[in-house]
């Protein structure tokens, strides 16, 4: 089932618009990346712009949570429904209907159009808000109406604005969640969290005073990878139609079985971050030192580790570009089209860390040899972030394995005195700046149609 289509063409019947995915760099100046479908309408959540005709929206929005407000890069390949990038469903509502509507919508998608057992449906709300309480009995019994607290059912876009409760569906995967083998760790396989409804419906002032919008607007987000893994009847992401043929070509690569346990992280991290990797550079990202470039790196290293421990001794993320661009052709065709440039662009990086990687891995390997306690010099993770290219979070990630941590009031301060001598020193930069001619010759993606959201790369 296309679900993603299926999601967009039943809210498109119900009156939305349908909006492309917009780009993963956002506009939003104090974001990092696009972390959630609102994101790209939030001048019109705010009242900054007018709300479009018709007031309501859908979309499947592409979204990175690595880095930033919301980041999932620890969990990705040790829990089975975190992502760095994934797909977000949404519909919108910007001062149109409220609570009674999307309630109804969602329920109906869900059970009429993915024909999910209701029996195992649960619904968590804030435990003020009795109308979507309500709301919900007409569907689901009492007793699978959950009230929640702040942290998981009151959402905010800042400190101070639009706010207010949220509704959250989850679907009971089933009590044989509960044993150690299928439980990757973290909370919340069992009851597994599908899809937030939020219900803008005050604004918060710099004391922190609620009151009440004129005009409440709904923003909904739905994980496409965690429904299809719902759909599909598997229990983990990884294992739904998304998933599985990059898990097959690592296997065909790396030469090494995938486990469903813990012992598979290795090969769900590489899946997981040439996903998030080749898209950032398809829209435009590039490796570097800092910012949004760092933490592109930054995964892609990672996963480079990764495949390291698989036996990789030489790059390979690159070779899973086909598959994944194969799979994304409908949706994302820019992906194919740029999909030489992209191999280039990564192979390149790969080649970078594969040139330093040995001797991290020795001195790392050395250091904790000697480390008897539970944390690992701070000095040796700058050296080994310095010299041979390993960001913190990766020696972290290698750590988590051995559970072990970072000394991390040293690496800072290392770090802190190295950006001193640096700024002393500054001549003007040596570094050799990836050329990536290839990527330049395309315009910036263009939106071309409603016809399931076809974009296209025209070159100059
Ligand atoms: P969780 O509690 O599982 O971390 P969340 O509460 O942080 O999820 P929301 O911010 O409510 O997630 O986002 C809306 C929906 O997006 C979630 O219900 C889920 O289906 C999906 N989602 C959130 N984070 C991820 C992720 N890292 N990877 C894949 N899907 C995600
Ligand atoms: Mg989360
Ligand atoms: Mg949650
Ligand atoms: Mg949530």
């Amino acid at each position: 089932m296309d679900i993603r289509k299926k999601f967009l063409e039943f809210f498109e019947s119900k009156g939305h618009k349908v909006y492309p995915s917009a780009p993963l760099v956002p506009e939003d100046p104090t974001l990092l990346f696009t972390n959630a479908g609102m994101v790209p309408f939030k001048p019109i959540f705010t009242g900054e712009k007018e709300p479009p005709n018709p007031p309501r929206a859908t979309s499947s929005q592409l979204c990175m949570r690595a880095g930033g407000k919301h980041n999932d890069l620890e969990n990705v390949g040790y829990t089975n429904r975190h992502h760095t990038l994934f797909e977000m469903l949404g519909n919108f509502s910007f001062g149109d209907y409220f609570k009674e509507e999307a309630i109804a919508y969602a329920w109906e998608f869900v059970t009429e159009v993915l024909k999910l057992p209701k029996e195992r449906l649960w619904i968590t709300i804030h435990e003020s808000d009795d109308e979507a309480g309500k709301i919900w009995e007409k569907y689901v019994p009492k007793e699978r109406i959950v009230k929640m607290g702040d942290k998981d059912n009151f959402w905010q876009m800042g400190d101070t604005g639009p706010c207010g409760p949220c509704s959250e569906i989850h679907y009971d995967q089933g009590e044989e969640f509960n044993s150690p083998e299928d439980y990757l760790g973290g909370e919340g396989d069992r009851f597994l969290e599908i899809w937030n409804l939020v219900f803008m419906q005050y604004n918060r002032d710099e004391k922190g005073n609620l009151t009440p919008l004129p005009k409440p607007s709904i923003d909904t987000g739905m994980g496409l990878e965690r429904i299809t893994a719902v759909v599909e009847g598997v229990k983990s992401n990884y294992d739904t139609s998304i998933f599985r043929p990059l898990l097959n070509k690592i296997v065909e690569i790396t030469g090494k079985e995938y486990c469903q346990d813990k012992r598979g992280a290795s090969h769900r991290v590489i899946a997981d971050h040439i996903r998030a990797v080749s898209f950032l550079v398809a829209q435009g990202v590039r490796f570097d030192r800092e910012g949004r470039g760092y933490v592109l790196r930054r995964i892609l290293r990672r996963g480079v580790r990764h495949g390291y421990m698989l036996g990789q001794r030489e790059p390979f993320m690159y070779k899973i570009v086909d598959t994944l661009a194969e799979q994304m052709k409908e949706q994302y065709p820019y992906l194919l089209e740029k999909k030489e440039a992209i191999k280039d662009a990564i192979k390149l990086e790969e080649e970078r860390f594969f040139e330093t990687i040995d001797k991290g891995m020795a001195l790392f390997k050395e250091e904790l040899a000697k480390t008897t306690g539970d944390t690992f010099s701070g000095e040796v993770a700058f050296k080994l972030y310095d010299t041979y290219g390993f960001p913190l979070d990766l020696t972290q990630d290698m750590l988590r394995e051995v559970n072990k941590k970072v000394d991390i009031a040293t690496f800072e301060k290392l770090m802190q005195e190295q950006k001193e001598r640096a700024r002393a020193n500054w001549k003007g930069s040596g570094d050799v700046k990836i050329n990536l001619k290839d990527l330049e010759k395309y315009e910036p993606n263009k939106f071309v149609g409603y016809e399931y959201l076809r974009y296209e790369t025209k070159v100059k």
